[in-house]
């Protein structure tokens, strides 16, 4: 917390909106949309109500093909399987580690010689890093395929000077509590289509329709965020630039310590974006390092230092057993080498340097 959320707490308390709407809900969205450059956004319970609702929104039914990252955490296309949908995978490239534009165009191929292109793509924005975005709705655009933008870990990112979450219909963030903002728990859905918005507002308060009595034509859900916790988000949206150069600066501190160590690479940025560096990541090529990537866990573990692996890519979870896949191409299947390789290294705003240098120091003398 950065301080200042007590202030909108107090106030929501002091006028007594203890409930889903008030100032801090309206005051959130108006912030928020003017921060990411939309015309609006929807203030919602989580990260994965607002692709839920993007998704319903475009029309995704039972039966219906949705396209999705690989490499992402399984929120990205949990909401798919929620609409009876069927989600198809696709694989990452080497210099985003997000969607591969190969991948996609093969599968948009292969979809419309099908006779049934999907409903939605979900591009995920990876630890912070945008994915190739101008390729890749070229290619959406040409299918005239809708995009979601999975921008839950990239809120402060851009992508050649636009930000982050903007680039398809609509873009969603969340503020969980392992994000760079958080409101403890939380989502927004942003759009340019202000219309839809209202929709995503509507269907996310059960969807009631406007009568004096509770009448109701459509299935709809209890999505929306407290003016409480809307209050929370409200001052963290005020530090998120300074949370966005804190993780940077972690990032480029790994970086000058362990760059040059051969067999460690860190995660790219694509020339033209600026990636908040949610988390930072490495990839450990064990033939150079002797080490591999899990022995490194171990060793952090020892010194009661946690260090996660990349997302386990979607099509290798038994969850999704049967789902499509398109991989980069046959002989490179990105987001498995990145899973058997990535490391997640800690990457909080709050980290102090004594911190960090501990990790560095672990992770030296393990691969000395
Ligand atoms: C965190 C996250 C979500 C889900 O957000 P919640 O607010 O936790 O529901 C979705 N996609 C990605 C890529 C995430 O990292």
């Amino acid at each position: 917390m950065s301080g200042n959320e007590q202030k909108y707490i107090d106030e929501a308390f002091d006028t007594n909106w203890i409930a889903p709407l008030g100032k801090n809900v309206n005051e959130f969205e108006k912030e928020m949309a003017q921060y990411t450059g939309s015309a609006g956004a929807a203030v919602l319970s989580s990260g994965t109500a607002a692709i839920h609702l993007a998704l319903d929104l475009l029309g995704v039914r039972y039966g219906d093909v949705v396209f999705c990252s690989s490499l992402t955490f399984v929120a990205s296309a949990n909401p798919i399987y929620y609409l009876g949908g069927e989600p198809v995978f696709i694989d990452s490239e080497n210099e985003t580690w997000n969607m591969s534009p190969d991948a996609l165009a093969r599968a948009m191929k292969d979809a419309q010689a099908k006779g049934k292109l999907p409903k939605a793509v979900v591009i995920v924005n990876l630890f912070g890093q945008s994915a190739k975005m101008d390729e890749l709705l070229a290619i959406c655009n040409a299918y005239a395929v809708p995009v979601i933008e999975d921008a839950a870990e990239s809120l402060g990112s851009t992508y050649k000077g636009k930000q982050s979450g903007t680039f398809g219909t609509f873009g969603v963030y969340s503020f969980n509590g392992n994000k760079i903002i958080t409101t403890s728990g939380g989502g927004m859905l942003v759009s340019d289509d202000v219309e839809k918005l209202d929709r995503a507002r509507f269907l996310a308060t059960q969807a009631r329709e406007k009568f004096r009595h509770y009448e109701h034509l459509t299935v709809g859900y209890n999505y929306r965020m407290s003016n409480i916790l809307a209050g929370i988000g409200r001052a963290q949206l005020e530090v998120l630039d300074d949370r966005v150069k804190a993780r940077r600066a972690v990032f480029a501190r790994y970086e000058k310590a362990l760059g040059r160590i051969a067999g460690i690479t860190f995660m790219p940025e694509l020339e033209g974006t600026y990636s908040n560096r949610w988390l930072t990541a490495i990839e450990v090529n064990s033939e150079i390092t002797g080490v591999t990537a899990n022995e490194l866990m171990d060793a952090l573990e020892a010194e009661n230092i946690e260090a996660r692996p990349v997302w386990k890519p979607l099509h290798m979870q038994p969850l999704f057993n049967g789902c499509k896949f398109y991989p980069h191409a046959d002989d490179d299947i990105v987001s498995e080498r990145l899973f058997a390789r990535g490391i997640c290294l800690p990457s909080g705003s709050n980290m102090t340097l004594k911190e960090q240098e501990r990790v560095i120091q672990v992770i030296s003398d393990k691969l000395s």
